[in-house]
């Protein structure tokens, strides 16, 4: 999810109307015979890459009056593991949705100030009932389900639900069940649902089951279901399988999908049936519109396939180009994208709670008709949503439990990308006003009321209130900058490939990757570092601790003669200079300020021109360097080479103030923070 600057509750109720809708029933018997029409998926993409545990054939409809997706899937499980599975368990996402109950909404209220749900009318509720599942060829369960809170307890929730099986799956066995269920989808929200008559984003919206995790994965001490509850800061984890998806919608809507289209007919009684199919893939998620206009791109082999509103053509080449040179930086600095295909969706700006979100395949950015070339927030959500499909699709992470992994690590290489390719002013250069991103990472960590309120690793639901955002994105951001910088580029990017080649389609923790990070740190055998920097990864991830360095001031004086001044020689008082030396001796005085401790690199610079780099370990809580030459020094200053981005303080680091940083940047954040306000209020009442 792209993290935008203002808090978008701010915009929540601007975008909200009061068209009730009337639930409407669905003919599943036309589904099932419209379905049957259209043949198999003919050019499936291979190899397959991994394991296939979670694998879906879902048959959709879309009703695009009662705003319902009726569908039947069928989910194929395969026990990977050596355990005994005697339950399986499901994900329903949409009934976070469903009333102010739910944890989501619960949630919202300490998050936004009021309780989201409250204020929904009927209409605009989500929710997903499921009508019938049963074991294909085999038993019923449907009722066996039962709701369950593994996070809470909070019993109005009904977001996750468990099956016990009639019998057990055993190791190396699968399962197949067929589930057949309705999705009444919300006015959107969290990235998903309708806007308006003729706008659909379809996400989170098919029970999708959990991931069992065997004793060891994620250093589990021992096996089970890893299957949370849906929160208002939470996004989602599942296994890699295959699917197959054929999705009914009236005859002039255009749709958009994980994976590749295979397949697209007219039915005859006014609808349309499109078929895609995806393998290696988390989740599947859909668009539908009858305004979509549709440009297909290749890059390096790989398809682009850009999906725009109308209002929206003048700046197809922005989007191009922004996903393009994602491509381009991440294959060559992490590795190859392995997908055929990509799916770039341009939200209309009355649905723009749908844009800036990431699935396997299919990411979403959103714009405005007339946004200055200068202004390129439409670049950096392109660029953060398709980094995601490293950092979320591909090495699958657990999104509940370490944001950090996916969300920060994306953050990151978003903003490495738009620095490489937008130059000074990466993000914004308007007006004068010039904010790089990897900058405007850094500050808003650094200059948050308090860098040391939280710690980034933590579940996404239990960050204090206004926390998430700054520690998940932004400090996890600046930890990478700075990851980066105590490498070297090269190391780091070794570093990085090493974690992305091992772990992809898999589910690696934090842990995982701090250890595919110090594989490369040991190769390097660097004495400052040390053999690994679990220092370092402790500190930043796991404790409140900041980096703060600060230079207090610089003492030279000549070094003392040995004889000088007036002494007694019998009957006289003679003055002596002897021995003088032309020798100074200069103090450099140092003080840790912050509660991490850092190895610090000083650079001094002589009067005669002469530099001189000091190195100290960084641990007590004032340092005096001494040194004596034939110059006086003239300026000192903390990490010169600007490694060491987490320093909060970057002002107080020379004697002289000749910072890369002063107060004008808490101006520039602020000033962002007005431009996208200004640019979100207007596109509205555009
Ligand atoms: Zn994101």
């Amino acid at each position: 999810m792209y993290k935008s600057i203002i808090f978008t509750t701010i915009n929540f109720y601007l975008t909200m109307d009061n068209t009730s809708s009337v639930m409407k029933k669905i003919l599943m018997t036309a589904l099932i015979a419209a379905a049957a029409l259209c043949t198999t998926a003919q050019e499936a993409y291979q190899p397959l890459r991994t394991t296939q545990v979670a694998s879906y054939n879902i048959e959709a409809k879309l009703d695009t009056d009662a705003k319902m997706v009726s569908g039947v899937e069928v989910l194929t499980w395969k026990n990977t593991s050596s355990d005994t599975i005697r339950e399986l368990m499901f994900h329903t996402y949409l009934n976070a949705f469903k009333n102010s109950g739910s944890t989501y909404f619960k949630e919202s209220e300490f998050n936004t100030g009021y309780n989201i749900g409250n204020y929904l009318d009927e209409s605009e509720m989500g929710y997903i009932d499921i009508n019938r599942m049963v074991i294909v060829d085999g038993e019923p369960l449907t009722q066996d389900i039962r709701y369950v809170q593994p996070d809470d307890g909070n019993v109005d929730d009904q977001t996750v639900f468990a099956v016990r099986l009639p019998k057990a799956i055993m190791p190396g066995e699968e399962i197949k069940v067929q589930i057949n269920f309705l999705s009444k989808l919300p006015k959107i929200i969290s990235r998903t649902g309708y806007e308006r008559g003729d706008y659909f984003m379809v996400a989170q919206w098919f029970p999708k089951v959990g991931v069992y995790e065997p004793k060891g994965m994620r250093q589990r001490a021992k096996g089970g279901w890893n299957c949370h509850q849906f929160h208002y800061h939470s996004e989602f984890y599942a296994d890699f399988g295959t699917y197959d998806v054929a999705i009914t919608v009236p005859e002039k809507y255009k749709v958009g999908a994980t994976g590749v289209e295979t397949y697209e007919a007219t039915v005859g009684d006014g609808s349309k049936v499109y078929k895609f199919h995806a393998s290696d893939v988390i989740d599947f998620a859909w668009t539908a519109s009858p305004r979509y206009n549709i440009i297909s791109d290749t890059y390096n082999n790989k398809g682009i396939k850009l999906i725009y509103m109308p209002e929206h053509g003048g700046l197809t080449d922005r989007y191009l180009t922004a996903v393009k040179n994602a491509m381009e930086y991440m294959e060559k600095h992490v590795g190859e994208y392995p997908y055929p295909q990509i799916t770039v969706v341009d939200v209309p700006y009355y649905a723009s709670y749908a844009g800036g979100m990431e699935y396997p395949m299919f990411i979403t950015a959103e714009t405005f008709k007339w946004m200055p070339s200068g202004v390129r927030l439409m670049e950096a959500a392109v660029i953060h949503e398709f980094v995601h499909n490293y950092f979320m699709a591909v090495v699958a992470t657990n999104e509940f439990e370490e944001a950090w992994l996916d969300e920060g690590v994306t953050q990151f290489y978003e903003s490495q990308i738009m620095d490489e390719y937008y130059g000074e002013g990466s993000l914004v250069n308007f007006f004068g006003v010039k904010i790089n991103d990897s900058e405007k990472d850094r500050l808003e960590y650094t200059q948050s009321y308090n860098p040391a309120i939280s710690t980034i690793d933590n579940y996404s639901w239990k960050y204090p209130s206004y926390t998430y955002g700054t520690m998940v994105y932004n400090k996890t951001s600046t930890m990478m900058q700075t990851l980066k910088g105590l490498m070297g580029a090269d190391n780091f990017d070794n570093a990085m490939k090493n974690y992305y080649t091992k772990y992809q389609f898999k589910h690696p923790s934090g842990r995982d990757f701090a250890a595919a990070i110090n594989e490369e740190v040991a190769k390097m055998n660097n004495p400052d570092l040390g053999q690994n920097l679990d220092w370092f990864f402790n500190s930043m991830l796991r404790t409140d601790e900041v980096c703060d360095y600060k230079l207090t001031k610089i003492v030279n004086r000549r070094k003392n003669s040995t004889k000088h001044g007036f002494f007694d020689t019998g009957l006289e008082k003679l003055f002596v200079d002897e021995d003088t030396t032309s020798e100074v001796v200069s103090s450099i005085y140092l003080q840790r300020m912050g509660t991490m401790v850092m190895p610090v690199e000083v650079l001094v610079t002589f009067e005669n021109g002469n530099t001189q780099l000091l190195k100290w370990s960084g641990k007590e809580r004032c340092k005096e360097f001494v040194l004596t030459g034939t110059s006086r020094v003239v300026s000192a200053q903390i990490d010169p080479d600007n490694k060491v981005a987490c320093d909060i303080d970057q002002v107080n680091n020379s004697v002289t103030n000749e910072s890369t940083q002063n107060p004008i940047w808490k101006y520039a954040v602020k000033f962002l923070f007005w431009l996208e306000n200004i640019f979100q209020t207007v596109a509205f009442f555009a």
